[in-house]
C-alpha cells in the first residue's frame, strides 16, 4: 500500500463553502436526486435554529421525513440548517461520496470526515485526495490511539481478525477514533442504505437518535441517514450523471470498500457485503461504526463492553464498585492510604448498569465488586488486592505501570 501522509492541513478541522462551480451539472443532478416537485425547506433565523435542536422529537422528523419521502438533499440540507457547524458527513472513501455531492447541493457549508485506520487500500487514499480536490475542501481524517493499535498487533499479529473475528481490531482502529470524533458534534450524516446488509441494516431510520454514540458533552447525538431509502442502484445513477470522482476499487469488482485485508471484489449477483468480513456470519458483519443496526441487545453488550475497555484502558489503577459496599470502601481506603491515583467506576448508578456488570464479568470472569485493574490487567477483588499489598507485590504492580510507592513496611 502506498504511504500516505497527510499534511497539517488537511489534519486542520475544515468548514468550507460551497463554490459556485459545477454548475454545468446542477440540472442533470437535481433530477437525479429531488423527487419532482420537491423544494429544499425555507431557511429559519440562527436563533430558532438553535432552540430548534433543543427541543425537536427527531424521532418524529424521522419517522415524518419518511412519510413524506424527502430527498436526500432535502434530508442533508435540514441537518446543515439544524446543526451550523456541529453537523459532520461521516466519509468512508466509497460510493457515499454522493452525500457530499448533496451536501454541496444545498450551498450551505458543510463539515466532511474520514477514518484513517491505516489499513486503506492507496485507491481510497488517492481517492480522499481527489474528493478534496473536487469540492475544494479539507476532510478531516481521524486516527486510531497509536498505543492501542501496537499493543493490540504486538499481541496477536497483523492479521489477528481472521483468527478471533474483526470487532477487536475494529473496535481499536475504527470504533474508538469514531467515537472521539463523534463526541465533538451534535449530529452526524451516514451514508447508510437499507439495502446495504442483510440482517443488520434493514431498519435504517431516515433521522434517528444515535443509539450507540454520544455527541458533545456527553449529549445526544443526531444521526442523519439519507440515503436510507435509496438503492444502490439510483446511488450508481447519481454518481455517474453528475460525474462526481469515484473510487478506482469500483472499476475492480470492489463495491461494498472498507480496510484493504478484509474487502474483496464480489462476483455478479453476489451481495455487496459478501466482499466484506467475509469469513464471518453474514448476519454480523457490523464492523461498530453503526452497531446500534445489531439487535437492541446485542448493541447493548456491545455498548456495555466498550465502555469497560475504554475505562481500563482509560487509566492506570480503575475499581469498578457499587454503592454501599464495605469490600469497595476496603479497597479505596488502601489505595489512597498509599497516595495510589486511581478511577472509581460505580457500575451501579450507570444507566446500562445491567450491561456494564455483565460486561465486567465477560471481561474478567468475576461477578462481584470491586473489580480491580491495574495496567489494563485484571488484578481481582479487595481480598486479591489486600493479599497483595501483604506481600509487596502490589508494589511492584504498581511500579511496572510507572506508579512508584514505598513498601507498606516502609511506611
Ligand atoms: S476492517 Fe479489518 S483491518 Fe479494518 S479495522 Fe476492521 S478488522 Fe481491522
Amino acid at each position: 500500500m502506498a504511504a500516505f501522509v497527510p499534511s497539517a492541513a488537511v489534519l486542520a478541522t475544515a468548514v468550507r463553502t460551497a463554490p459556485a462551480a459545477c454548475g454545468a451539472r446542477s440540472s442533470a443532478f437535481t433530477a437525479a436526486v429531488t423527487p419532482a416537485g420537491a423544494r429544499l425547506p425555507a431557511a429559519a433565523p440562527r436563533s430558532s435554529v438553535l432552540r430548534m435542536a433543543a427541543e425537536v422529537d427527531f424521532d418524529a422528523v424521522g419517522e415524518r421525513f419518511a412519510a413524506e419521502g424527502k430527498s436526500p438533499v432535502e434530508v442533508i440540507d435540514y441537518a446543515l440548517e439544524t446543526f451550523p457547524g456541529e453537523v459532520a458527513i461521516a466519509f468512508s472513501g466509497a460510493e457515499d461520496v454522493v452525500l457530499v455531492e448533496y451536501a454541496h447541493r444545498t450551498g450551505k457549508p458543510f463539515r466532511v470526515f474520514a477514518l484513517d485506520t491505516g489499513r486503506l487500500h492507496a485507491e481510497t487514499y488517492k481517492f480522499f485526495a481527489k474528493v478534496e480536490k473536487h469540492y475544494g475542501i479539507r476532510i478531516e481524517y481521524t486516527f486510531p490511539d497509536s498505543a492501542e493499535v501496537e499493543a493490540l498487533v504486538n499481541e496477536k499479529g497483523m492479521f489477528s481478525f481472521y483468527e478471533d473475528g474483526h470487532q477487536e481490531c475494529c473496535r481499536a482502529r475504527k470504533v474508538r477514533p469514531l467515537r472521539k470524533k463523534l463526541g465533538t458534534l451534535k449530529a452526524w450524516i451516514t451514508g447508510q442504505r437499507k439495502d446495504q446488509s442483510p440482517g443488520t441494516r434493514t431498519a435504517v431510520p431516515v433521522v434517528q437518535l444515535d443509539p450507540a454514540f454520544k455527541g458533545i458533552g456527553d449529549s445526544t447525538l443526531i444521526k442523519f441517514n439519507p440515503l436510507s431509502d435509496v438503492s444502490s442502484e439510483q446511488v450508481w445513477a447519481t454518481i455517474r450523471m453528475t460525474e462526481v470522482p469515484h473510487n478506482e476499487l469500483h472499476n475492480q469488482g470492489y463495491i461494498s470498500i472498507g480496510c484493504e485485508p478484509c474487502t474483496r471484489p464480489v462476483l455478479p449477483n453476489q451481495h455487496e457485503r459478501e466482499g466484506r468480513w467475509w469469513w464471518e456470519e453474514a448476519t454480523q458483519k457490523e464492523c461498530g461504526l453503526h452497531k446500534g443496526n445489531l439487535s437492541d441487545e446485542a448493541g447493548a453488550a456491545q455498548a456495555a463492553d466498550d465502555l469497560v475497555a475504554d475505562a481500563v484502558s482509560g487509566a492506570l489503577v480503575v475499581v469498578f464498585t457499587k454503592t454501599s459496599c464495605k469490600f469497595c470502601t476496603a479497597t479505596k481506603d488502601l489505595l489512597t492510604k498509599m497516595d495510589v491515583p486511581f478511577t472509581e467506576i460505580n457500575a451501579e448508578i450507570l444507566k446500562n448498569s445491567a450491561d456494564v456488570r455483565a460486561a465486567l464479568e465477560r471481561k474478567s470472569s468475576q461477578t462481584t465488586v470491586p473489580n480491580i485493574f491495574i495496567g489494563g490487567r485484571h488484578i481481582g477483588g479487595n481480598a486479591e488486592l489486600q493479599a497483595a499489598s501483604q506481600s509487596g507485590a502490589l508494589v511492584e504492580m504498581l511500579a511496572s505501570v510507572g506508579i512508584s510507592v514505598p513498601q507498606p513496611s516502609a511506611k
